[in-house]
């Protein structure tokens, strides 16, 4: 017999919906999410059926406890000369410094002229709105420097680190106060309800400590949120309205800030510094490669300007990993390990490590990438 569900269940039961869908984050496919809930941080799920053209849905760890954060690579590659869009609906599209009119960013889109690219948090569109138009008003030397100055910056485990202190220093107490909030929700209401008589007295002594518990997690995730990030005021104060109206929201309130705080650092330098171990490689390798070895352009609507510029771009990314690679004592060399090769197998592709049973010739996904021998892969150096 189906027994109709009370008002209290329901209420439990949309609120247990809104924290599962505060678990699912849907992001451009230039961002990279980590998750865990012990330990070092891995690599979030990304379902095949959660993936839609220029975008993917992450799954984070549902346990309140968990940690995650976002890191991606800008959609842009901008060089002294000008900005080549290289993902979204603009991609292939070169505005050069001289034609750019118009920089903004709005939210979580950047717009260039008439152009809008889409990133994963605020913050990282305003940093590099704010680094763009810096760059309009400089000269051709000075946009070198100040690229490069930004690189450094996104690669610095330095101050990734002291990010992270800092993150860590504002977030403790709010993840302490989502994970009491969850419990009191999740464990000690229903507990309540299906044990014990409800009375009026009980109903307050219940409440009351609940309300006391999201009020202290807004205030909370207000003062972390001013601290740490630089999104607009009006949108941080309508994510304090979120949580104000959103239980399931002040239960995962850290990791809305997380999800923003690190959005200056490349994902690599991000790996690095708290990627798990058994990730760690497979994901620096498969970078190094595809700034090694970057597919050849045949795209007619991709301009000289565009292609220098993404060469330029790629060449300051490529120099500033390996440095940043041999700061942290990893061998870039381990990390370009041809793979054992299949039975038949007689080439690999460098770039996505495919194996072909011919001996020579380009692989098939990568644009232009030459094939490498597994008979004289181990003579073959990589190109500068
Ligand atoms: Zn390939």
């Amino acid at each position: 017999m189906i027994t109709a569900l009370s008002d209290t269940e329901l209420i439990l039961i949309i609120v247990g919906v809104f924290y599962l869908s505060e678990c699912i984050f849907w992001l451009p496919e230039t961002a990279v999410t980590l998750t865990s809930a012990f330990g070092k941080l891995r690599l979030a799920t990304s379902p095949v059926f959660l993936r839609r053209t220029n975008s993917q849905a992450a799954i984070l760890s549902l346990f309140p406890w968990s940690r995650s954060l976002v890191a991606e690579d800008w959609p842009v590659a901008v060089s002294p000369s000008g900005i080549s869009i290289l993902f979204g609906p603009h991609a292939g599209h070169f505005i050069a410094f001289e034609d750019l009119q118009s920089v903004e960013a709005e939210k979580h889109s950047l717009r260039l002229n008439q152009c809008s690219i889409r990133y994963a948090t605020s913050s990282a569109a305003l940093q590099i709105a704010t680094l763009l138009q810096t760059l309009k008003t400089s000269t051709v030397d000075e946009r070198a420097s100040l690229i490069r100055s930004a690189m450094q910056s996104r690669f610095s485990l330095s101050d990734f680190s002291a990010r992270l202190e800092n993150v860590e220093r504002f977030t403790d107490s709010l993840r302490t106060i989502s994970l009491f909030m969850f419990l009191w929700v999740f464990g000690y209401g229903p507990l309540l309800y299906y044990t014990v008589e409800l009375r009026p007295g009980l109903l307050f002594r219940y409440f009351a400590p609940l309300g006391i518990l999201w009020l202290s997690g807004v205030v909370l995730f207000a003062i972390a949120q001013r601290k740490l990030l630089t999104n607009s005021s009006s949108e941080q104060t309508g994510r304090v309205a979120t949580l104000c109206f959103s239980p399931a929201a002040v239960m995962r309130a850290a990791h809305a800030i997380t999800h923003e705080a690190f959005s200056g650092f490349d994902p690599s330098a991000v790996a690095v510094s708290i990627l798990h171990p058994k990730q760690l490689s497979e994901t620096l390798s498969q970078r190094l490669r595809n700034l090694l070895y970057p597919p050849s352009s045949d795209d007619p609507n991709e301009s000289h300007s565009f292609n220098t510029s993404c060469e330029w771009y790629n060449e300051l990314q490529l120099t500033t990993l390996q440095e940043m690679l041999t700061s942290a004592d990893i061998a870039v060399d381990e990390l370009l390990n041809p793979p054992i090769a299949d039975y038949g197998a007689l080439s690999w592709c460098p770039r996505c490590l495919a194996q072909y049973t011919f001996s020579s010739g380009v692989c098939f996904d990568c644009r232009g990438v030459s094939l490498q021998s597994f008979e004289t892969d181990e003579s073959d150096p990589a190109p500068a």
